[in-house]
């Protein structure tokens, strides 16, 4: 059970700089279409190499925030690339598929309860909430069939963690767990945290980098709790931290969380051993470690940016000749029914 006198043991160091309602305002003001998007940035639609897909039924989602970090005027800015839907989304590959991980699958024995995937030892991942504070092109569940995976409340999957003393791991994912209300996410970490045997809850999500406002003190003091939090945030290029995130990851390490980071390596947009470099690097410089570098899913519309194992392995040992073994990430590929992420740097 979290403790009041818990909460308050920490919170004379913790001093979020961003008030409650911001993230919100923020959110509400997020390009919602190609457009509009390309109009932020100062991007001609001419300027464009690929025609765009204006209709995507895979929408539009970017927030201010992370517009401004793009280069304006820049038709091949990274973090414009990760966010906007061009036309060759829409080509049909083979071997590209919706749900190439098959996590969905009744049959796949993985769905523990509904919103609970459970594939690896010891660690059980619960689906939070469908929606993301950014889409991201290459998403690997951009055709996550979240109706199916969505119940009303947590009950069932909080019972099938109770009921199996293996799992010492809970994982929130989503979507993007961030975005729940402070009043969920405690009601849903105090439930995790008054399960004996659950040591660690891991959080995945964009949002400290994309929507660094959400890291409120209400937030703050939700993952204040007697399980050890560790924060997984998603950064994929060094052009995407900013002293926005430099400010929310000092707030979460005053909280005590661990925080790591994991990219995907994208075609076109850090396939290169200097970006991911410097993106280690600054990571660093705001208290992250890297921790995985997940080569792509074949994923159905993000075809453009896949890189091969080849490829990947080969970027991959340039990018350890110039690091320090404690900022290389593990390059990772994810196999179906494996028992784990498959190790590619070896
Ligand atoms: C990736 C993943 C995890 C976490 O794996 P780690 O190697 O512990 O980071 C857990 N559950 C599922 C379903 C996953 O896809
Ligand atoms: S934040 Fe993560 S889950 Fe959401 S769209 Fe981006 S990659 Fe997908």
């Amino acid at each position: 059970m979290i403790t009041l006198k818990h909460i308050s043991a920490h919170q004379s160091s913790i001093t979020s700089p961003w008030p409650d309602g911001e993230w919100s305002s923020e959110l509400a003001l997020a390009a919602r279409d190609a457009h509009s998007l390309l109009r932020a940035v100062a991007v001609d639609p001419e300027q464009l190499s690929e025609p765009l897909d204006p209709s995507s039924s895979f929408p539009v989602l970017a927030p201010p925030s992370f517009i401004n970090r793009m280069q304006a005027g820049d038709p091949n800015d990274p973090l414009l690339k990760q966010v906007l839907p061009i036309l060759r989304e829409q080509q049909p590959e083979t071997g590209f598929v919706n749900d190439p991980l098959a996590e969905t699958d009744p049959n796949s024995g993985f769905v523990k309860a509904p919103g609970l995937l459970q594939k690896y030892h010891g660690r059980a991942l619960l689906i939070t909430t469908p929606a993301c504070a950014i889409n991201c092109r290459y998403c690997f569940r951009r055709e996550f069939p979240y109706q199916q995976h969505r119940p009303r409340n947590h009950q069932q999957a909080l019972d099938a963690i109770a009921a199996d003393a293996s799992v010492t791991e809970v994982i929130l994912s989503g979507g993007d767990p961030l975005l729940l209300s402070d009043e969920h996410l405690l009601r849903l970490l105090n439930a995790i945290n008054e399960i004996p045997h659950v040591q660690r809850i891991r959080i995945h999500s964009r949002i400290p980098i994309v929507l660094p406002q959400r890291i409120t003190q209400g937030l703050l003091d939700a993952l204040n709790q007697r399980c050890q939090m560790i924060m997984v945030v998603h950064s994929n290029h060094p052009q995407e931290l900013n002293s926005q995130t430099q400010r929310a990851m000092a707030c979460l390490q005053q909280a005590q969380l661990m925080l790591l980071n994991q990219s995907v390596l994208l075609r076109g947009i850090n396939d290169s051993a200097t970006v991911l470099s410097a993106l280690s690097t600054k990571l660093f410089t705001q208290g992250v470690l890297p921790y995985y570098l997940h080569l792509p899913d074949h994923v159905a519309g993000t075809q453009h940016f896949f890189v091969s194992d080849d490829e990947g392995r080969a970027i991959f040992a340039k990018l350890q000749k110039i690091l320090p073994g404690y900022l290389l990430p593990r390059l990772v590929r994810e196999h179906s029914g494996a028992e784990s992420k498959t190790l590619m740097n070896e």
